[in-house]
This record gives C-alpha cells, structure tokens and sequence, in this order.
C-alpha cells in the first residue's frame, strides 16, 4: 500500500483528536474531487512496518492523548489497500484498546466486497459514497455532499 499523508494529531478528521492516515489509490474519479493527486495507487509513499509501528505508538501515546484512528484518501477500501489496511485496523484493535476507527470511502455500504465488507465491521464509524458536485455542501459535518452517509457501526457511540 502507498499513502500520501500521515498526521499524527488531527483535529478535522473525525471526533477529537486524532491520528489520520491518508491511503493511496480511488478508481471513483469523482468530478469535483479535492484530492486527485491520491487516485494512483502508488502515489506518495510506501506504507511501511515502521510507519504502521508508529501509528500504533501515536494512539498509545499518553502525552497527547488521541481518541482513534482515521483512515482517508484515496479509499482505504480500493482493493489494493484492503489487506494492508486490514492488518493495521487489527493491530490497532488489539493493541489500541479503547480507540475508535473512523474510515472514508467511495463505496457504498450495499456495493462492499466480502473483503471490504470485513474491514468495515471492525470500523466505528464509516462515511460512504462519492463525492457529488451537485450536492456539495460545505456546512456538511465530516463528508463534502449530501450524498454520502455517517454509518455508526460501533453500539458503543
Ligand atoms: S472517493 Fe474521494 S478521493 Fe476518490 S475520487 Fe471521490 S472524492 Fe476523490
């Protein structure tokens, strides 16, 4: 998997306070899309140990102390990601205990794949759908058109 940014707090991405990882690859090819330089899959950087390592370590950190973790793009559900982005929500789940997950796709809830679909039983929180121009809405809370749907999958939010 490739990524194109990585924020060890974030504070727009979701609720609280935050690690942020922005994955790369989108075949959704949104018109109006804010972020077109992540559609290649192997655009930015290559997601690697050490960088999963820290992640784990930003959300464990008690300095500063993050809610979860938030997975953007890009699509962390583009079939290129799914395996690597399955084995960090895993590890954050048994190492992270108590930190949500919040995630961001192009895919729609009834369109997932099994693979996909996996992932997304073990997130808190996911915001589906594309981005439509024509619904855009700028005072829209945590998704850019009135489209796209807040999934609370977590009982415990
Ligand atoms: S799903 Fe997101 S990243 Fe992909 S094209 Fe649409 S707006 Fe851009």
């Amino acid at each position: 998997m490739f990524y194109s940014a990585y924020h060890s707090i974030d504070v727009v991405n979701g609720e609280g306070t935050r690690c942020t990882l922005f994955v790369s690859g989108c075949n959704h090819a949104c018109k109006g899309c804010y972020n077109q330089s992540t559609w290649r899959v192997d655009a930015g950087y290559q997601f690697t140990q050490q960088l999963e390592d820290k992640i784990i370590a930003d959300l464990n950190d008690t300095r500063i102390r993050r809610r979860g973790l938030s997975l953007s793009g890009g699509d962390p559900l583009h079939p290129a990601n799914v395996s690597a982005v399955l084995q960090l929500i895993h590890r954050v789940k048994k190492e992270c205990i108590g930190k949500d997950i919040w995630l961001w796709t192009g895919y729609q809830m009834d369109e997932l794949s099994v693979e996909q679909a996996a992932i997304v039983a073990l997130v808190d929180v996911l915001i589906d759908g594309k981005f439509e121009q024509a619904l855009a809405d700028p005072s829209l809370k945590w998704r850019g058109s009135a489209n796209q749907i807040i999934h609370t999958i977590s009982k415990s939010l």
